[in-house]
């Protein structure tokens, strides 16, 4: 009998969080939620901790403490604010997986406290490794923490390569829907809504991640988190359009063999594969009928009118601080754009601007990163202000 997975989750109200629990929920004698932690969404919190009675919860939005206390007064569990306290208990001992499930930069500092204190992390959050993937990989070699995909794609890439030599690696492909606006004209692009942005066709996902999955940038971060969980140099990833979002990914082997890894999508699959990680627990999860989809197609992508994956390679091959350029960046445009202040297309200029604004460092510390994702939030509103786009 394996000993059950003492757990905390980052990011526990989010789409991957509530997912992560489902999981849980139906296998308590395997997983124990220790951690709770959210953003700013204190009833989601306050329902969730009583239904796992985790021993912390915590919230990052200083003004939702009180409510979260008063709620759980009584119930032994202990409440949190902000991210110091909870950076802290995520090192405890008792906890064996620290899932990283919370959106955006926030992400990184937490990531980096539980890699450092040698804890396996089950990661979602991909913004971190495309802002310190050098370093928390670096960190995580010399204290021990493994880091296990949770995205689809990385997941897919980590099952292929299982028993594998990374050295007989020819390339790995990365499969994308290609998003809502697939095959869309400039013109197009000009024109669509936010609302319109956010029904993605395949995956029910946050906000931030479905926008970044219409304009492709979400492919460009999963390009730079690939590089650092893989060890791979960027001549060796591609991506190649695939609607029907079957084939998770694939890895080509210098001997001609390529492996796949496939399934319906639905995020809980690989969820449950990180969780329960190195072992398979049987689920209950639909299974992959290949009748259903007779029609399997590929596609390369529109780099001219999708700049976000160029721009994610070429911040890739720079290396240093032009990843984190892109992304703090991009979160501001994002931001903008589900606000209404800027057009789809405009959120690639914003991103662009900032690389090329933002001074370039190539040997990174956690210091300068963190300067550099002020700086490049810094040039990314300039730029709004510029073009009278507000934020
Ligand atoms: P959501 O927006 O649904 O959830 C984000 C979570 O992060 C929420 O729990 C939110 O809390 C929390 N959060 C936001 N800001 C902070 C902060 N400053 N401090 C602490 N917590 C914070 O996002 P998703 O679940 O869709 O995505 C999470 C991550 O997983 C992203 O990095 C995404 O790219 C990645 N991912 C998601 C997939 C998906 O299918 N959803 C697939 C693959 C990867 P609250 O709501 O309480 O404010």
């Amino acid at each position: 009998m394996s000993k059950i997975k003492n757990i905390a989750l980052l990011g526990s109200t989010g789409s991957i969080g509530t997912q992560t629990l489902e999981i849980v929920s139906k296998y308590p004698d395997r997983f124990k939620v220790i951690v709770l932690s959210a953003g700013s969404n204190a009833e989601l919190l306050i329902s969730q901790a009583r239904i796992f009675k985790p021993d912390y919860a915590s919230i990052a939005d200083l003004t939702k403490y009180s409510l979260v206390k008063k709620n759980l007064t009584g119930t032994g569990i202990k409440v949190l604010a902000g991210n110091e306290e909870l950076e802290h208990v995520i090192t405890e001992e008792k906890i064996d997986l620290v899932v990283a499930a919370m959106v955006g930069y926030a992400g990184m500092k937490p990531v980096m406290t539980a890699v450092r204190a040698g804890k396996n992390i089950a990661l979602a959050n991909k913004e971190t490794l495309v802002v310190a993937g050098e370093l928390i990989m670096k960190v995580a070699g010399e204290s021990g923490s493994k880091i296990i995909p949770v995205d689809s794609e990385h997941s897919a890439i980590f099952q292929c390569l299982a028993g594998e030599n990374i050295n007989a690696v020819d390339k790995i492909v990365l499969t994308a829907s290609g998003g809502p606006f697939r095959g869309y004209s400039y013109e197009q692009l000009m024109k669509v809504t936010p609302a319109e942005a956010l029904k993605h066709p395949r995956w029910d996902m946050g906000n931030k991640i479905t926008v970044d999955s219409a304009s492709l940038m979400n492919k460009g971060l999963e390009v730079i988190e690939a590089k650092w969980l893989f060890n791979l140099p960027p001549e060796k990833i591609e991506v190649i359009i695939h609607p029907q979002s079957i084939i998770h990914s694939l890895v080509y082997f210098y001997d001609g063999s390529v492996k796949a890894q496939m399934g319906v999508p639905d995020m809980k699959i690989p969820i449950l594969y990180a969780l329960s990680y190195p072992e398979r627990l049987k689920s209950e999860l639909k299974r992959l009928n290949l009748y259903e989809y007779n029609n399997l197609t590929f596609e390369k992508p529109d780099q001219k009118i999708f700049r976000n994956l160029p721009l994610a390679f070429d911040a890739l091959r720079a290396g240093g601080n032009m990843p984190c350029i892109l992304n703090a960046a991009n979160e501001i445009a994002v931001r903008s754009f589900l606000e209404g202040k800027t057009g789809f297309l405009q959120m690639s200029d914003i991103v662009e601007h900032a690389m090329n604004k933002t001074p370039y460092i190539k040997d990174v510390t956690l210091e300068t990163l963190e300067a550099s994702d002020f700086e490049s939030r810094q040039r990314a509103k300039d730029y709004l202000n510029k073009m009278s786009l507000h934020i």
